[in-house]
């Protein structure tokens, strides 16, 4: 018999669950396939950052299967259709009996799924899905009404509570097959898509890489996280997010390494802040599957709808670009344009920005930042600018405005982050980092930087005005 692994968003050998079953059998032959669907991607927004991740770690995972006699074949294709299409081919040439394949929830991924499996059905193909991208499925953490919640505390506790009962396994890298190693007879080509050099050093890829990083952080930093995590200057959080992105780590993996380095971390240990982090990537998640719509641009909230929008495309360009003269957004937009990764604080701080103090659509923040991350993954980006529009699930109230001068006094104090990415405000003192142009013009200094393209507090006012007239008029 023949088994096929589809990978899509699950780049690894470690606890990879379609691949574990794939392999259950030891008579079985098993190969493997990643189908490249660059229009595809282009629709979803997907950042040249991210896809240049992607073609190195397919080009890893390729060896590590290759040494356990497992064959990784490429293809390239448009877009979902075709690779159904490619995908059903595919099986008859290899004379495929049973396919493999880890669950993806987004919206066109589902139906794509959907599709193919109507289509292997047809051809005698045996389909089996898993849920390996999270700690538990979707579904299965409800409330008391069987209902998903909308509220993340307590989502939150009902989740641990079932962990409590059971923590999901890890599965182990399946062992090498008969035959093995195998050569590889054709390296992984370049996509058809816009690919992007990242920083290496902050991203190395591959899942040994990955591991070290999460066994440095699981067993130092992980204690430190409740204080650190929102100082943008520290390097207090994991950055693992583009490895749970991709799928080159699992979130088992997390949860078990930082169980074995502190056993207590389900009982609000210092480590459960961390892991809770883990859970809000679920809730997401989890949100998602219980309403599709997200996936499709809607707020959760109906009667922001109504929220009047401002177009203004130098506001919009002058975010974008690091441009808009409030230091703290400003180092942290190019923070993103130039590693395609960003501090959470500065997620939050920035999207508040440009939803509260520009009255810009959150959907223009969210596709940018999507266009721009190597973390892009739809669930978590959607979930970050609807909680800061105010417009999701267990958002923040949309009369709680963010002051992007405070925020900036808050978590940088000595101006540490902003310094690092604004080099033109090099000169100016740290007690008047987060309002440069108020030093400039008392000390008679020209200054290379803009001044405030709006100010904070009409801003607010104006903000406060359109949510209060969509919510009257609802
Ligand atoms: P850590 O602080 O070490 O957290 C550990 C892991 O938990 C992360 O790697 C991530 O997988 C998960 N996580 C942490 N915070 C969140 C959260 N709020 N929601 C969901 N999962 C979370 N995360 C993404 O992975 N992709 C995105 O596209 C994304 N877009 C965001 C947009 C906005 C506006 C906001 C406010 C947040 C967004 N986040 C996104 C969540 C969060 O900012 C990043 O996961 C985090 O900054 C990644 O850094 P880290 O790996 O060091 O995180």
């Amino acid at each position: 018999t023949t088994h096929l692994v589809w990978l899509r968003n699950d780049l690894r050998i470690n606890d990879n669950m379609a691949l574990a079953a794939a392999c259950r059998d030891s008579q079985a032959k098993v190969i493997a396939l990643f189908i490249a669907t660059p229009q595809q991607w282009q629709q979803h927004h997907m950042a040249p950052k991210q896809a240049a991740f992607i073609q190195q770690n397919l080009s890893l995972l390729q060896k590590s299967l290759a040494e356990r006699g497992i064959p990784l074949h490429f293809h390239q294709c448009d877009d979902f259709a075709a690779s159904i299409e490619y995908l059903a081919k595919f099986c008859q040439q290899q004379r495929v009996d049973a396919l493999f394949y880890n669950y993806q929830y987004e919206i066109n991924e589902r139906e794509r799924d959907a599709q193919a499996e109507k289509r292997l059905d047809e051809q005698g193909v045996v389909c089996q899905g898993f849920d390996d991208s999270l700690l538990l499925p979707p579904g299965s953490v409800q409330t008391g009404s069987n209902t998903m919640f909308k509220v993340f505390t307590p989502f939150s506790k009902a989740f641990v509570r079932r962990l409590h009962q059971g923590l999901p396994e890890c599965h182990q890298a399946p062992k090498a097959r008969d035959g093995a190693p195998i050569s590889i007879e054709k390296k992984i080509p370049a996509f058809d898509y816009p690919c992007e050099a990242f920083d290496e050093s902050l991203f190395p890829a591959g899942e040994e890489a990955a591991l070290k990083q999460l066994r440095h952080f699981a067993k130092q930093a992980v204690q430190h996280y409740p204080d650190q995590r929102d100082l943008p200057a520290i390097d207090g959080t994991s950055r693992l997010s583009v490895y749970l992105t991709t799928g080159v780590l699992s979130p088992r993996q997390c949860l078990h390494r930082v169980l074995k380095e502190h056993p207590d971390a389900l009982n609000e240990g210092k480590a459960f802040t961390w892991l809770n982090e883990l859970i809000w990537r679920e809730f997401y998640r989890h949100l998602m599957v219980a309403f599709p719509a997200l996936c499709k641009h809607q707020p959760f909230v109906d009667w922001t709808r109504n929220v009047d929008w401002q177009r203004n495309d130098a506001h919009l360009t002058a975010w974008q670009q690091g441009k808009t003269g409030y230091p703290i957004v400003d180092a942290a937009m190019r923070q993103l344009n130039t590693l395609g990764w960003m501090h959470n604080r500065l997620r939050m701080i920035t999207a508040s920005f440009l939803v509260k103090d520009l009255l810009i659509d959150w959907r223009e923040g969210e596709r940018y930042f999507m266009q721009q991350l190597i973390d892009g993954d739809l669930a978590a980006n959607n979930g970050g600018w609807q909680w800061a529009a105010s417009t999701g699930t267990d958002a923040a109230p949309y009369f709680r405005i963010f002051n992007p001068t405070t925020q900036g006094e808050r978590f940088d104090k000595q101006g540490e982050f902003i310094r690092q990415w604004l080099p033109e405000l090099s000169d100016v003192p740290d007690s008047d980092i987060h309002q440069p142009q108020v030093w400039a013009q008392k000390n008679n200094k020209k200054l290379d930087y803009p001044a405030p393209i709006v100010e904070h507090k009409d801003a607010r006012k104006k903000t406060l005005d359109a949510f209060e007239r969509a919510r009257s008029a609802a």
